[in-house]
Protein backbone atom coordinates (compact mmCIF):
# COMPACT_ATOMS: atom_id res chain seq x y z
CA UNK A 1 0.00 0.00 0.00
CA UNK A 2 1.08 3.41 -0.80
CA UNK A 3 1.60 5.94 2.02
CA UNK A 4 -0.54 7.93 2.53
CA UNK A 5 0.05 11.64 1.27
CA UNK A 6 -0.13 14.55 3.45
CA UNK A 7 -3.72 15.82 3.24
CA UNK A 8 -4.29 18.65 6.02
CA UNK A 9 -5.92 21.86 6.59
CA UNK A 10 -3.23 23.44 8.17
CA UNK A 11 -1.46 23.17 4.43
CA UNK A 12 -4.42 25.14 3.22
CA UNK A 13 -2.63 28.69 2.48
CA UNK A 14 0.08 26.70 0.24
CA UNK A 15 -2.60 24.75 -1.63
CA UNK A 16 -4.79 27.84 -2.62
CA UNK A 17 -1.84 29.16 -3.63
CA UNK A 18 -1.05 26.41 -6.02
CA UNK A 19 -4.67 26.81 -7.29
CA UNK A 20 -4.22 30.35 -8.24
CA UNK A 21 -0.66 29.95 -9.45
CA UNK A 22 -0.94 27.36 -11.89
CA UNK A 23 -2.53 26.49 -15.04
CA UNK A 24 -4.60 22.70 -14.93
CA UNK A 25 -5.78 20.38 -17.79
CA UNK A 26 -8.88 19.90 -16.00
CA UNK A 27 -10.60 21.51 -13.21
CA UNK A 28 -13.49 19.80 -11.34
CA UNK A 29 -16.06 21.38 -9.66
CA UNK A 30 -17.59 19.73 -6.77
CA UNK A 31 -15.92 16.75 -4.42
CA UNK A 32 -18.71 14.47 -4.30
CA UNK A 33 -18.78 10.80 -5.59
CA UNK A 34 -18.45 11.90 -9.12
CA UNK A 35 -16.09 14.94 -9.13
CA UNK A 36 -13.79 12.21 -7.30
CA UNK A 37 -14.46 10.00 -9.31
CA UNK A 38 -13.33 11.93 -12.34
CA UNK A 39 -10.44 13.79 -10.09
CA UNK A 40 -8.75 10.26 -9.93
CA UNK A 41 -9.54 8.97 -13.77
CA UNK A 42 -7.71 12.01 -15.18
CA UNK A 43 -4.96 12.32 -12.71
CA UNK A 44 -4.16 8.50 -13.36
CA UNK A 45 -4.27 9.66 -16.90
CA UNK A 46 -1.69 12.18 -16.74
CA UNK A 47 -3.58 14.75 -16.43
CA UNK A 48 -2.67 17.77 -15.16
CA UNK A 49 -5.87 18.16 -12.13
CA UNK A 50 -7.47 20.47 -9.80
CA UNK A 51 -11.01 19.85 -7.59
CA UNK A 52 -12.77 22.34 -5.15
CA UNK A 53 -15.36 21.54 -3.03
CA UNK A 54 -17.90 24.35 -1.95
CA UNK A 55 -18.43 22.87 2.01
CA UNK A 56 -16.84 19.20 2.83
CA UNK A 57 -16.06 16.71 0.51
CA UNK A 58 -19.40 14.60 -0.20
CA UNK A 59 -21.52 16.46 1.92
CA UNK A 60 -23.63 16.77 -0.42
CA UNK A 61 -25.77 13.91 -2.13
CA UNK A 62 -22.93 11.56 -1.88
CA UNK A 63 -23.06 11.11 2.04
CA UNK A 64 -26.49 10.81 1.82
CA UNK A 65 -27.30 7.65 -0.04
CA UNK A 66 -28.51 4.20 0.84
CA UNK A 67 -24.92 3.18 0.56
CA UNK A 68 -25.33 0.41 -1.31
CA UNK A 69 -23.60 -0.61 -4.44
CA UNK A 70 -25.99 -2.20 -6.77
CA UNK A 71 -27.42 -3.05 -9.74
CA UNK A 72 -30.78 -1.52 -9.00
CA UNK A 73 -33.53 -4.37 -9.70
CA UNK A 74 -35.78 -2.11 -9.75
CA UNK A 75 -34.65 -0.45 -12.76
CA UNK A 76 -35.19 -3.87 -14.70
CA UNK A 77 -39.02 -2.83 -14.50
CA UNK A 78 -38.19 0.35 -16.47
CA UNK A 79 -36.56 -2.05 -18.90
CA UNK A 80 -33.51 0.05 -18.09
CA UNK A 81 -31.18 -3.27 -19.37
CA UNK A 82 -27.97 -0.55 -20.19
CA UNK A 83 -27.96 0.47 -16.63
CA UNK A 84 -28.55 -2.69 -14.95
CA UNK A 85 -25.37 -4.42 -16.95
CA UNK A 86 -23.50 -1.13 -16.50
CA UNK A 87 -24.16 -0.88 -12.71
CA UNK A 88 -24.24 -4.74 -12.53
CA UNK A 89 -21.10 -5.56 -13.24
CA UNK A 90 -19.38 -2.08 -11.81
CA UNK A 91 -20.03 -3.64 -7.94
CA UNK A 92 -17.67 -6.48 -8.46
CA UNK A 93 -14.90 -4.03 -9.68
CA UNK A 94 -15.42 -1.43 -7.02
CA UNK A 95 -15.71 -4.28 -4.14
CA UNK A 96 -12.04 -5.45 -5.79
CA UNK A 97 -10.84 -1.84 -5.44
CA UNK A 98 -11.58 -1.34 -1.96
CA UNK A 99 -12.78 -4.85 -0.29
CA UNK A 100 -12.68 -3.45 2.73
CA UNK A 101 -14.93 -0.18 2.38
CA UNK A 102 -17.44 -2.35 -0.40
CA UNK A 103 -18.66 -5.24 1.62
CA UNK A 104 -20.50 -7.90 -0.02
CA UNK A 105 -24.21 -7.72 1.50
CA UNK A 106 -27.15 -10.39 0.71
CA UNK A 107 -30.22 -9.14 -0.20
CA UNK A 108 -33.62 -11.08 0.94
CA UNK A 109 -36.55 -9.78 -1.22
CA UNK A 110 -39.61 -11.16 0.60
CA UNK A 111 -42.79 -12.41 -1.76
CA UNK A 112 -45.82 -11.65 -0.23
CA UNK A 113 -49.39 -11.53 -1.11
CA UNK A 114 -50.46 -9.23 -3.45
CA UNK A 115 -46.66 -7.67 -3.75
CA UNK A 116 -44.96 -6.06 -6.86
CA UNK A 117 -43.45 -9.42 -7.98
CA UNK A 118 -44.84 -12.63 -7.79
CA UNK A 119 -42.11 -16.05 -7.55
CA UNK A 120 -42.30 -16.28 -11.20
CA UNK A 121 -41.67 -13.00 -11.93
CA UNK A 122 -39.03 -12.65 -9.35
CA UNK A 123 -36.88 -15.64 -10.02
CA UNK A 124 -36.77 -14.60 -13.89
CA UNK A 125 -35.93 -11.23 -12.94
CA UNK A 126 -33.16 -11.67 -10.69
CA UNK A 127 -32.24 -14.43 -12.96
CA UNK A 128 -31.74 -11.40 -15.79
CA UNK A 129 -29.82 -8.94 -13.19
CA UNK A 130 -27.31 -12.36 -12.36
CA UNK A 131 -27.00 -12.62 -16.64
CA UNK A 132 -26.57 -8.79 -17.06
CA UNK A 133 -24.14 -8.42 -14.26
CA UNK A 134 -22.07 -11.48 -14.63
CA UNK A 135 -22.94 -12.55 -11.31
CA UNK A 136 -21.36 -16.09 -11.14
CA UNK A 137 -20.98 -19.15 -8.43
CA UNK A 138 -22.00 -18.39 -4.99
CA UNK A 139 -23.31 -15.02 -5.34
CA UNK A 140 -26.34 -16.51 -8.11
CA UNK A 141 -30.11 -15.72 -6.98
CA UNK A 142 -31.64 -18.20 -5.16
CA UNK A 143 -35.30 -18.43 -4.66
CA UNK A 144 -36.22 -20.17 -1.31
CA UNK A 145 -39.21 -21.57 0.44
CA UNK A 146 -41.11 -19.39 3.09
CA UNK A 147 -39.23 -21.71 5.57
CA UNK A 148 -36.12 -21.25 4.57
CA UNK A 149 -36.64 -17.60 4.21
CA UNK A 150 -38.11 -17.28 8.02
CA UNK A 151 -35.05 -18.81 8.92
CA UNK A 152 -33.02 -16.06 7.19
CA UNK A 153 -35.82 -13.59 8.61
CA UNK A 154 -37.83 -14.33 11.42
CA UNK A 155 -39.25 -11.05 11.26
CA UNK A 156 -41.00 -11.16 8.04
CA UNK A 157 -44.95 -11.73 8.01
CA UNK A 158 -45.72 -14.91 8.38
CA UNK A 159 -48.78 -14.84 7.43
CA UNK A 160 -48.65 -13.62 3.93
CA UNK A 161 -44.94 -14.41 3.51
CA UNK A 162 -44.79 -17.14 0.32
CA UNK A 163 -41.54 -17.08 -0.06
CA UNK A 164 -38.29 -14.81 -1.08
CA UNK A 165 -35.86 -14.07 -3.56
CA UNK A 166 -31.71 -14.08 -2.35
CA UNK A 167 -29.22 -12.52 -4.25
CA UNK A 168 -25.66 -10.92 -3.75
CA UNK A 169 -25.44 -7.21 -3.17
CA UNK A 170 -22.86 -4.69 -1.79
CA UNK A 171 -22.69 -2.22 1.22
CA UNK A 172 -20.86 0.46 1.51
CA UNK A 173 -19.56 3.67 3.31
CA UNK A 174 -20.82 6.59 0.08
CA UNK A 175 -18.91 9.13 2.49
CA UNK A 176 -15.91 7.45 2.80
CA UNK A 177 -15.49 5.95 -0.81
CA UNK A 178 -15.60 9.55 -2.02
CA UNK A 179 -12.79 10.31 0.24
CA UNK A 180 -10.42 7.41 -0.57
CA UNK A 181 -11.26 8.11 -4.50
CA UNK A 182 -9.73 11.58 -3.81
CA UNK A 183 -6.81 10.56 -1.14
CA UNK A 184 -5.83 8.32 -4.35
CA UNK A 185 -6.23 11.05 -6.87
CA UNK A 186 -3.43 13.04 -4.49
CA UNK A 187 -1.09 9.90 -5.30
CA UNK A 188 -1.32 10.97 -9.02
CA UNK A 189 -1.00 14.57 -8.64
CA UNK A 190 -4.07 16.49 -8.21
CA UNK A 191 -4.56 19.33 -6.24
CA UNK A 192 -7.77 19.41 -4.31
CA UNK A 193 -9.68 21.85 -1.94
CA UNK A 194 -13.10 21.80 0.52
CA UNK A 195 -14.72 25.11 1.37
CA UNK A 196 -13.84 26.44 -1.91
CA UNK A 197 -16.74 27.50 -4.09
CA UNK A 198 -16.70 28.30 -7.39
CA UNK A 199 -18.55 31.50 -7.92
CA UNK A 200 -18.17 32.44 -11.48
CA UNK A 201 -16.17 31.12 -15.05
CA UNK A 202 -13.77 33.15 -16.79
CA UNK A 203 -13.71 33.24 -20.42
CA UNK A 204 -11.23 33.65 -22.91
CA UNK A 205 -11.83 33.98 -26.73
CA UNK A 206 -15.66 33.38 -25.12
CA UNK A 207 -14.86 29.71 -23.95
CA UNK A 208 -14.53 28.84 -20.22
CA UNK A 209 -11.01 29.11 -19.59
CA UNK A 210 -11.21 28.66 -15.96
CA UNK A 211 -13.67 29.65 -12.82
CA UNK A 212 -13.78 32.31 -10.07
CA UNK A 213 -13.59 31.35 -6.86
CA UNK A 214 -13.96 32.13 -2.77
CA UNK A 215 -12.56 30.56 -0.57
CA UNK A 216 -14.78 29.90 2.57
CA UNK A 217 -12.34 30.12 5.17
CA UNK A 218 -10.70 34.17 4.57
CA UNK A 219 -12.68 34.97 2.15
CA UNK A 220 -10.83 35.89 -0.43
CA UNK A 221 -11.75 35.30 -4.16
CA UNK A 222 -9.51 34.42 -6.90
CA UNK A 223 -9.20 32.91 -10.56
CA UNK A 224 -7.97 29.09 -11.23
CA UNK A 225 -6.76 28.70 -14.70
CA UNK A 226 -7.69 25.61 -16.51
CA UNK A 227 -8.15 24.46 -20.13
CA UNK A 228 -11.32 22.16 -19.07
CA UNK A 229 -14.01 22.94 -16.67
CA UNK A 230 -16.20 19.81 -15.24
CA UNK A 231 -19.16 20.29 -13.51
CA UNK A 232 -19.83 17.42 -10.90
CA UNK A 233 -22.06 19.86 -8.67
CA UNK A 234 -24.58 17.25 -8.41
CA UNK A 235 -27.87 19.09 -7.21
CA UNK A 236 -26.17 22.18 -7.99
CA UNK A 237 -25.12 21.04 -11.56
CA UNK A 238 -28.02 23.54 -12.97
CA UNK A 239 -27.64 26.15 -10.95
CA UNK A 240 -23.49 26.68 -12.10
CA UNK A 241 -25.37 26.21 -15.87
CA UNK A 242 -27.17 29.33 -15.17
CA UNK A 243 -24.20 31.22 -14.03
CA UNK A 244 -22.89 30.28 -17.32
CA UNK A 245 -25.89 31.16 -18.81
CA UNK A 246 -26.36 27.79 -20.34
CA UNK A 247 -29.34 26.20 -18.90
CA UNK A 248 -31.63 25.21 -21.94
CA UNK A 249 -32.89 22.25 -23.00
CA UNK A 250 -32.66 19.07 -20.31
CA UNK A 251 -32.95 20.30 -17.05
CA UNK A 252 -31.82 18.29 -13.33
CA UNK A 253 -35.01 16.95 -11.77
CA UNK A 254 -34.55 16.81 -8.02
CA UNK A 255 -36.29 14.18 -5.66
CA UNK A 256 -35.35 13.89 -1.57
CA UNK A 257 -34.50 10.79 -0.38
CA UNK A 258 -34.53 10.14 3.47
CA UNK A 259 -33.42 7.12 5.73
CA UNK A 260 -33.99 6.98 9.49
CA UNK A 261 -31.77 4.94 12.09
CA UNK A 262 -33.05 2.95 14.44
CA UNK A 263 -31.30 1.27 17.20
CA UNK A 264 -30.78 -2.59 16.35
CA UNK A 265 -32.71 -3.74 18.69
CA UNK A 266 -35.77 -2.06 18.09
CA UNK A 267 -35.51 -3.25 14.77
CA UNK A 268 -33.38 -6.63 14.73
CA UNK A 269 -33.66 -7.59 11.11
CA UNK A 270 -30.81 -10.14 10.91
CA UNK A 271 -30.05 -9.37 7.36
CA UNK A 272 -30.25 -6.90 4.65
CA UNK A 273 -34.33 -7.05 3.41
CA UNK A 274 -35.73 -5.57 0.12
CA UNK A 275 -39.56 -5.34 0.88
CA UNK A 276 -42.64 -3.88 -0.47
CA UNK A 277 -44.28 -0.69 0.34
CA UNK A 278 -48.06 -0.57 0.37
CA UNK A 279 -48.04 2.47 -1.85
CA UNK A 280 -46.17 -0.07 -4.79
CA UNK A 281 -42.96 0.96 -4.19
CA UNK A 282 -40.04 -0.92 -2.37
CA UNK A 283 -37.50 0.49 0.48
CA UNK A 284 -34.47 -1.16 2.19
CA UNK A 285 -33.84 -1.97 5.79
CA UNK A 286 -29.99 -2.44 6.48
CA UNK A 287 -28.10 -3.51 9.72
CA UNK A 288 -25.33 -2.12 10.36
CA UNK A 289 -23.21 -2.92 13.60
CA UNK A 290 -25.11 -0.83 16.44
CA UNK A 291 -28.04 0.38 14.33
CA UNK A 292 -30.84 -1.02 11.54
CA UNK A 293 -31.08 1.73 9.10
CA UNK A 294 -34.50 2.14 6.45
CA UNK A 295 -35.29 4.00 2.94
CA UNK A 296 -35.67 5.82 1.12
CA UNK A 297 -38.65 8.25 -0.05
CA UNK A 298 -38.89 9.31 -3.15
CA UNK A 299 -40.67 12.94 -3.60
CA UNK A 300 -39.75 15.67 -5.79
CA UNK A 301 -38.10 18.81 -4.55
CA UNK A 302 -38.08 22.23 -5.76
CA UNK A 303 -36.81 23.85 -1.91
CA UNK A 304 -33.28 25.32 -0.41
CA UNK A 305 -30.93 23.04 -1.97
CA UNK A 306 -28.36 23.71 0.92
CA UNK A 307 -30.95 22.28 3.70
CA UNK A 308 -32.74 18.99 2.93
CA UNK A 309 -33.96 18.15 6.20
CA UNK A 310 -36.12 15.05 7.55
CA UNK A 311 -39.63 15.97 7.50
CA UNK A 312 -42.16 14.29 10.14
CA UNK A 313 -44.69 13.18 7.04
CA UNK A 314 -41.15 11.36 5.69
CA UNK A 315 -40.57 9.55 9.02
CA UNK A 316 -44.28 8.49 8.95
CA UNK A 317 -44.36 6.86 5.78
CA UNK A 318 -41.06 5.44 6.39
CA UNK A 319 -41.96 3.77 9.89
CA UNK A 320 -45.80 2.71 8.63
CA UNK A 321 -43.76 0.93 5.61
CA UNK A 322 -41.33 -1.05 8.25
CA UNK A 323 -43.94 -1.57 10.75
CA UNK A 324 -46.57 -2.98 7.91
CA UNK A 325 -43.76 -5.18 6.70
CA UNK A 326 -42.51 -6.69 10.10
CA UNK A 327 -45.62 -7.34 12.01
CA UNK A 328 -43.66 -8.03 15.14
CA UNK A 329 -42.08 -4.12 15.33
CA UNK A 330 -43.47 -1.34 16.46
CA UNK A 331 -41.32 1.14 15.97
CA UNK A 332 -42.34 4.50 16.82
CA UNK A 333 -41.62 8.50 16.65
CA UNK A 334 -39.05 8.25 19.57
CA UNK A 335 -37.23 4.86 18.36
CA UNK A 336 -35.54 7.12 15.75
CA UNK A 337 -31.87 7.55 16.61
CA UNK A 338 -30.80 9.56 14.06
CA UNK A 339 -31.83 10.24 10.02
CA UNK A 340 -30.10 11.76 6.42
CA UNK A 341 -31.66 13.35 3.68
CA UNK A 342 -30.47 13.64 0.28
CA UNK A 343 -31.85 15.20 -3.63
CA UNK A 344 -31.47 12.66 -6.55
CA UNK A 345 -29.58 14.69 -9.54
CA UNK A 346 -31.81 13.28 -11.94
CA UNK A 347 -32.73 14.50 -15.30
CA UNK A 348 -36.35 15.49 -16.14
CA UNK A 349 -38.10 13.46 -18.15
CA UNK A 350 -41.63 15.00 -19.18
CA UNK A 351 -45.06 13.77 -17.45
CA UNK A 352 -42.57 10.95 -15.41
CA UNK A 353 -43.00 11.18 -11.41
CA UNK A 354 -39.79 10.80 -8.84
CA UNK A 355 -39.54 7.04 -8.82
CA UNK A 356 -40.14 6.86 -12.62
CA UNK A 357 -37.39 9.07 -14.02
CA UNK A 358 -34.36 7.35 -15.20
CA UNK A 359 -31.04 6.95 -13.25
CA UNK A 360 -29.04 6.81 -16.07
CA UNK A 361 -26.01 9.94 -16.45
CA UNK A 362 -25.69 12.58 -18.84
CA UNK A 363 -23.07 15.00 -20.02
CA UNK A 364 -23.82 18.45 -21.21
CA UNK A 365 -21.63 20.57 -23.30
CA UNK A 366 -22.50 24.68 -23.38
CA UNK A 367 -21.20 26.26 -26.05
CA UNK A 368 -18.25 27.94 -23.89
CA UNK A 369 -17.22 24.40 -23.30
CA UNK A 370 -18.42 24.16 -19.62
CA UNK A 371 -19.13 20.16 -19.21
CA UNK A 372 -21.55 19.39 -16.88
CA UNK A 373 -22.18 15.84 -15.90
CA UNK A 374 -24.97 15.03 -13.68
CA UNK A 375 -27.51 11.95 -13.17
CA UNK A 376 -25.91 8.37 -12.38
CA UNK A 377 -25.31 6.21 -9.75
CA UNK A 378 -23.02 6.24 -6.48
CA UNK A 379 -22.55 2.77 -8.07
CA UNK A 380 -21.60 3.26 -11.86
CA UNK A 381 -19.15 6.88 -11.03
CA UNK A 382 -16.00 4.87 -12.08
CA UNK A 383 -17.91 4.13 -15.49
CA UNK A 384 -18.92 8.23 -15.62
CA UNK A 385 -15.59 9.56 -15.01
CA UNK A 386 -14.29 7.69 -18.03
CA UNK A 387 -16.86 8.26 -20.17
CA UNK A 388 -16.26 12.07 -19.58
CA UNK A 389 -12.48 12.12 -19.46
CA UNK A 390 -12.54 10.36 -22.62
CA UNK A 391 -14.91 13.34 -24.40
CA UNK A 392 -11.62 15.57 -22.49
CA UNK A 393 -9.24 13.42 -24.05
CA UNK A 394 -10.67 13.55 -27.23
CA UNK A 395 -10.75 17.29 -27.33
CA UNK A 396 -7.22 17.51 -26.23
CA UNK A 397 -6.13 14.96 -28.65
CA UNK A 398 -7.99 17.21 -31.75
CA UNK A 399 -6.84 20.79 -29.98
CA UNK A 400 -3.02 20.44 -28.73
CA UNK A 401 -2.67 17.35 -30.08
CA UNK A 402 -2.11 15.31 -27.06
CA UNK A 403 -2.25 11.50 -26.72
CA UNK A 404 -4.21 10.61 -23.31
CA UNK A 405 -4.06 6.84 -22.62
CA UNK A 406 -7.11 5.32 -21.51
CA UNK A 407 -8.44 4.35 -18.27
CA UNK A 408 -6.91 2.71 -15.84
CA UNK A 409 -9.10 3.06 -13.17
CA UNK A 410 -10.20 -0.60 -12.97
CA UNK A 411 -6.59 -1.84 -11.71
CA UNK A 412 -6.28 1.24 -9.25
CA UNK A 413 -6.58 0.25 -5.63
CA UNK A 414 -7.78 2.92 -3.47
CA UNK A 415 -6.31 3.99 -0.46
CA UNK A 416 -6.45 1.85 2.68
CA UNK A 417 -7.03 -1.18 0.56
CA UNK A 418 -4.05 -3.48 -0.19
CA UNK A 419 -6.30 -7.02 0.10
CA UNK A 420 -6.58 -9.04 -2.66
CA UNK A 421 -9.24 -10.76 -1.67
CA UNK A 422 -12.50 -10.08 1.15
CA UNK A 423 -11.15 -13.21 2.94
CA UNK A 424 -7.96 -11.30 3.85
CA UNK A 425 -10.13 -8.00 5.00
CA UNK A 426 -11.86 -10.54 7.33
CA UNK A 427 -8.59 -12.08 8.45
CA UNK A 428 -7.48 -8.65 8.93
CA UNK A 429 -10.14 -7.35 11.36
CA UNK A 430 -9.39 -10.99 13.32
CA UNK A 431 -5.90 -9.72 13.59
CA UNK A 432 -6.94 -6.43 14.80
CA UNK A 433 -9.27 -7.50 17.15
CA UNK A 434 -6.40 -9.63 18.89
CA UNK A 435 -3.92 -6.55 18.90
CA UNK A 436 -6.87 -3.99 20.73
CA UNK A 437 -8.34 -6.79 23.05
CA UNK A 438 -5.98 -6.19 25.81
CA UNK A 439 -7.30 -2.06 25.79
CA UNK A 440 -10.98 -3.27 26.48
CA UNK A 441 -11.85 -3.07 23.01
CA UNK A 442 -14.45 -5.96 21.25
CA UNK A 443 -14.81 -7.31 17.78
CA UNK A 444 -17.32 -4.21 17.10
CA UNK A 445 -14.16 -1.64 17.37
CA UNK A 446 -11.76 -3.96 15.47
CA UNK A 447 -14.46 -4.08 12.65
CA UNK A 448 -15.61 -0.26 13.17
CA UNK A 449 -11.55 0.71 12.18
CA UNK A 450 -10.73 -1.88 9.38
CA UNK A 451 -14.03 -1.14 7.53
CA UNK A 452 -13.79 2.53 7.77
CA UNK A 453 -9.93 2.62 7.22
CA UNK A 454 -8.25 -0.51 5.84
CA UNK A 455 -4.41 -0.54 6.68
CA UNK A 456 -4.79 3.15 7.42
CA UNK A 457 -5.81 1.09 10.43
CA UNK A 458 -2.35 0.72 11.50
CA UNK A 459 -1.58 4.76 11.39
CA UNK A 460 -4.64 4.96 14.00
CA UNK A 461 -3.40 2.80 16.27
CA UNK A 462 0.38 4.20 15.76
CA UNK A 463 -1.21 7.36 17.24
CA UNK A 464 -3.40 5.58 19.89
CA UNK A 465 0.32 5.27 21.44
CA UNK A 466 0.87 8.91 21.42
CA UNK A 467 -2.48 10.33 22.54
CA UNK A 468 -2.71 10.79 26.06
CA UNK A 469 -6.24 10.06 27.69
CA UNK A 470 -7.30 7.58 30.30
CA UNK A 471 -9.88 6.33 28.89
CA UNK A 472 -9.49 3.78 25.52
CA UNK A 473 -12.32 4.96 23.62
CA UNK A 474 -11.48 8.42 24.00
CA UNK A 475 -8.10 7.76 23.30
CA UNK A 476 -8.80 5.91 20.20
CA UNK A 477 -11.41 8.26 18.62
CA UNK A 478 -8.93 11.45 19.20
CA UNK A 479 -6.80 8.92 17.40
CA UNK A 480 -8.88 8.57 14.42
CA UNK A 481 -9.27 12.28 14.52
CA UNK A 482 -5.26 13.06 14.36
CA UNK A 483 -5.29 11.18 11.71
CA UNK A 484 -8.44 12.87 9.71
CA UNK A 485 -6.73 15.85 10.39
CA UNK A 486 -3.15 15.00 8.89
CA UNK A 487 -4.59 12.98 5.80
CA UNK A 488 -7.91 13.39 5.11
CA UNK A 489 -8.37 17.38 5.54
CA UNK A 490 -11.12 17.59 8.05
CA UNK A 491 -11.75 20.91 8.99
CA UNK A 492 -14.93 20.83 10.82
CA UNK A 493 -16.26 18.43 13.90
CA UNK A 494 -18.89 17.79 11.80
CA UNK A 495 -16.98 16.58 8.55
CA UNK A 496 -14.87 14.32 11.67
CA UNK A 497 -18.42 12.73 12.75
CA UNK A 498 -20.37 12.70 9.51
CA UNK A 499 -18.04 11.86 6.91
CA UNK A 500 -15.34 11.24 7.69
CA UNK A 501 -16.54 8.31 10.58
CA UNK A 502 -20.02 7.99 9.92
CA UNK A 503 -20.65 8.43 13.66
CA UNK A 504 -23.18 10.71 13.63
CA UNK A 505 -25.33 8.22 11.45
CA UNK A 506 -24.17 4.59 12.93
CA UNK A 507 -23.14 5.36 16.72
CA UNK A 508 -24.52 8.69 18.03
CA UNK A 509 -24.03 8.25 21.47
CA UNK A 510 -19.72 8.20 20.92
CA UNK A 511 -20.93 11.60 19.48
CA UNK A 512 -22.48 12.52 22.39
CA UNK A 513 -19.98 11.01 24.82
CA UNK A 514 -16.82 12.65 22.73
CA UNK A 515 -17.83 15.92 21.48
CA UNK A 516 -16.12 18.15 24.78
CA UNK A 517 -12.54 16.12 24.01
CA UNK A 518 -12.83 16.01 20.30
CA UNK A 519 -13.67 19.75 20.28
CA UNK A 520 -10.85 20.18 22.44
CA UNK A 521 -8.68 18.23 20.01
CA UNK A 522 -9.75 20.94 17.33
CA UNK A 523 -8.73 23.97 19.47
CA UNK A 524 -5.55 23.51 20.27
CA UNK A 525 -4.86 21.99 16.67
CA UNK A 526 -6.12 25.06 14.96
CA UNK A 527 -5.46 27.55 17.55
CA UNK A 528 -9.36 28.30 17.67
CA UNK A 529 -11.06 30.83 19.73
CA UNK A 530 -13.65 30.39 21.70
CA UNK A 531 -16.34 31.63 19.37
CA UNK A 532 -15.57 29.26 16.85
CA UNK A 533 -15.38 26.21 19.54
CA UNK A 534 -18.84 27.77 20.38
CA UNK A 535 -20.39 27.70 17.00
CA UNK A 536 -19.21 24.37 16.01
CA UNK A 537 -20.54 22.93 19.52
CA UNK A 538 -24.06 24.88 18.46
CA UNK A 539 -23.45 22.84 14.97
CA UNK A 540 -23.18 19.22 16.75
CA UNK A 541 -26.09 20.06 19.00
C1 LIG B 1 -31.73 8.94 -0.93
C2 LIG B 1 -30.74 8.47 -1.96
C3 LIG B 1 -30.34 7.15 -1.97
C4 LIG B 1 -29.41 6.72 -2.92
N1 LIG B 1 -28.94 5.45 -2.84
C5 LIG B 1 -28.01 5.01 -3.70
C6 LIG B 1 -27.45 3.71 -3.56
O1 LIG B 1 -27.72 2.98 -2.60
N2 LIG B 1 -26.55 3.31 -4.49
C7 LIG B 1 -26.18 4.10 -5.53
O2 LIG B 1 -25.40 3.64 -6.35
N3 LIG B 1 -26.65 5.37 -5.67
C8 LIG B 1 -27.54 5.84 -4.76
N4 LIG B 1 -28.01 7.13 -4.85
C9 LIG B 1 -27.48 8.01 -5.90
C10 LIG B 1 -26.13 8.60 -5.50
O3 LIG B 1 -26.10 8.91 -4.13
C11 LIG B 1 -25.85 9.85 -6.31
O4 LIG B 1 -26.00 9.54 -7.68
C12 LIG B 1 -24.46 10.41 -6.10
O5 LIG B 1 -24.12 10.49 -4.74
C13 LIG B 1 -24.35 11.80 -6.74
O6 LIG B 1 -23.04 12.25 -6.55
P1 LIG B 1 -22.53 13.62 -7.15
O7 LIG B 1 -21.10 13.70 -6.89
O8 LIG B 1 -22.98 13.72 -8.56
O9 LIG B 1 -23.34 14.73 -6.34
P2 LIG B 1 -23.00 15.29 -4.88
O10 LIG B 1 -22.59 14.22 -3.97
O11 LIG B 1 -24.13 16.14 -4.45
O12 LIG B 1 -21.72 16.18 -5.13
C14 LIG B 1 -21.77 17.44 -5.73
C15 LIG B 1 -20.87 18.35 -4.93
O13 LIG B 1 -20.67 19.57 -5.62
C16 LIG B 1 -20.50 20.58 -4.66
N5 LIG B 1 -20.74 21.87 -5.28
C17 LIG B 1 -21.93 22.34 -5.74
N6 LIG B 1 -21.78 23.58 -6.23
C18 LIG B 1 -20.49 23.91 -6.09
C19 LIG B 1 -19.74 25.08 -6.38
N7 LIG B 1 -20.31 26.15 -6.92
N8 LIG B 1 -18.43 25.10 -6.07
C20 LIG B 1 -17.83 24.02 -5.51
N9 LIG B 1 -18.50 22.89 -5.21
C21 LIG B 1 -19.82 22.82 -5.49
C22 LIG B 1 -21.51 20.22 -3.58
O14 LIG B 1 -21.22 20.81 -2.34
C23 LIG B 1 -21.45 18.70 -3.56
O15 LIG B 1 -20.61 18.19 -2.54
C24 LIG B 1 -28.91 7.61 -3.90
C25 LIG B 1 -29.32 8.95 -3.87
C26 LIG B 1 -30.21 9.39 -2.89
C27 LIG B 1 -30.60 10.83 -2.83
Amino acid sequence: MEKNIQFSNKDRKEVLQKLSKEKFDVLVIGGGITGAGIALDAASRGLKVALVEKGDFASGTSSKSTKLIHGGLRYLKQFDFWLVKEVGSERAIVHKLAPHLVLPEKMLLPLIENGSYGKWLTSIGLKVYDILAQVSGDDKRKMLEKKEALKLEPLLPKKILKGAGYYAEYRTDDARLTLENIKTSLNYGATVLNYVEVTDFRYKDDLVAGVEVKDDVSGEKFTINASYVISAAGPWVDKLRSVNNSLKGKRLHLTKGVHLVFPHEKLPVKQSVYFDVPDGRMMFAIPRGKITYVGTTDTDYLEDKDQVTTDLADAIYLISAVNNMFPGINLEMEDIESSWAGLRPLIHEEGKSASELSRKDEIFTSETGLISMAGGKLTGYRKMAERVVNQVAQKLKEEEGREIPECKTETISLCGSDFKKFKHVKQYIKEIHERIAGEGFGHYQAWYLVTNYGKQTEQILDNYQNIKAKDPEERMILAELEFGLSFECILTPLDFFIRRTGRLYFDIHSVRQFSEPVLEYFRKHFNSDKKQIDAWREELE
